[in-house]
């Protein structure tokens, strides 16, 4: 089955009582049972919730997995992939990553005797520089936020079998529809769905996706355990917001596309960081590994100034100025102040992430528009 076809109908059954085509809405804590341990399969909903369960199913069949876990938001997901290490584990990160997840490694993690390594993961000898006898696993995030790097997966994955390592894939910026990192030989692909997945702004949660039945009984147990669950309402928006995934991913893809061509012919803007450029580093990889380019693009200004990039920053109308991405609607923010401001300026300076950098999420409007206002924004 093709990848539209199955966001629409992935996970979802009728509703067995009633014949509801759309999954209700369980909001319940617990189910009765007709003697103790007689149920139905549905114990207490922090357990399980009918709701969340038909969510599951769905992001398991549309990530090519066997078993999906969601979460209250994407950094629930990531606390329980790091919750499966143990104190003198280390982990190999890419050094061009989310924000909140480089302050998790370092600030709550590193405490509990966890060790972090950040590197360029675009040359894989870095990688293997970086493994010794407590590595236990390899953290990709591919296309890399904000400086949208391609690191090749099944690469890292080469590596990671090799020295018996977990291999985990956020795969937030791509979505399911233009990267299926498990098919690539990856353990655990972990998304953001306040992002792509879910696509409408109106919900934060994370999920992990895997194949292997023994890794999903583990991540089930820290669920359980842990309490890190979403509700039944936003797993129902959820289930909503991905029956679009396959339209939407097309149109960012198509505006980013075009967005990318009119920032790189634009006479003020300096560079442009988008892998669909034949001369981008990672583009062979990327037609390699993705469906598409996607719609994130990030950008500096030719003469490059905190204070041109601040202009171009508040100078939009439809580019909302606001944090996150993937949504309907287009995003223009700001890395070092707005996502990435949790890494030090000069762990941020390393990595190539300047100061003056402008990152936009491309919606999904009519690219005309977004076109005129981002020219009006850079006159
Ligand atoms: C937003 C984001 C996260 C964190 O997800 P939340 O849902 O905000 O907790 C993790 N990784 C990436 C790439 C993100 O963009």
């Amino acid at each position: 089955m093709k990848f539209g076809t199955k966001a629409v109908h992935a996970g979802v059954e009728p509703d067995p009582t009633t014949g509801a085509i759309m999954t209700p809405i369980y909001q319940t804590s617990t189910y009765v049972q007709a003697a103790p341990g007689d149920h139905k399969g549905y114990e207490y909903a922090r357990t399980q919730n009918p709701t969340r369960s038909a969510l599951e199913k769905a992001l398991a069949e549309l990530e090519n997995g066997k078993f999906a876990s969601c979460f209250g938001s994407g950094m629930a997901a990531t606390d329980t992939i790091i919750k499966l290490l143990k104190p003198g584990d280390e982990v190999i990160s890419t050094n061009d990553l989310y924000g909140g997840t480089y302050r998790m490694f370092t600030k709550v993690y590193a405490k509990y005797g966890i060790k972090f390594h950040f590197v360029d993961m675009q040359d894989m000898a870095h990688v293997k520089a970086a493994i010794n006898e407590n590595t236990k696993m390899l953290w990709l995030e591919t296309p890399t936020n904000p400086l949208i790097r391609i690191i090749d997966i099944a690469a890292a994955v080469d590596i990671a079998k090799a020295n018996k390592l977990m291999t985990v894939v956020d795969n937030t910026f791509a979505s399911a529809a233009l990267q299926n990192p498990l098919d690539l030989g990856a353990d655990v692909v972990l998304h953001s769905m306040t992002k792509y997945m879910g696509g409408h702004s109106d919900c934060v949660m994370g999920c992990l996706i895997v194949k292997d039945a023994e890794l999903d009984a583990q991540i089930k147990f820290l669920q359980n355990s842990c309490g890190a669950v979403p509700g039944p309402q936003d797993c129902f928006l959820m289930l909503r917001g991905i029956k679009t995934l396959g339209i939407r991913m097309r149109a960012h893809c198509e505006n980013g596309e075009k967005i990318a061509h009119f920032l790189r012919n634009h006479p003020k803007v300096g560079k442009v960081y988008w892998p669909g450029f034949e001369d981008h580093a990672g583009h062979e990889i990327a037609k390699r590994q993705m469906k598409g380019f996607g719609g994130m693009i990030s950008f500096t200004l030719k003469e490059d100034s905190m204070e041109n990039a601040l202009k171009v920053l508040s100078g939009t109308h439809l580019f909302a100025l606001a944090e996150s991405l993937g949504g309907v609607e287009s995003l223009i923010g700001h890395p070092a102040s707005m996502t990435h401001a949790s890494i030090p300026k000069a762990e941020r300076e390393k990595s190539g992430l300047s100061d003056t950098l402008i990152r936009l999420s491309v919606g999904i409007e009519d690219a005309d528009d977004l076109i005129a206002d981002l020219n009006q924004a850079l006159g």
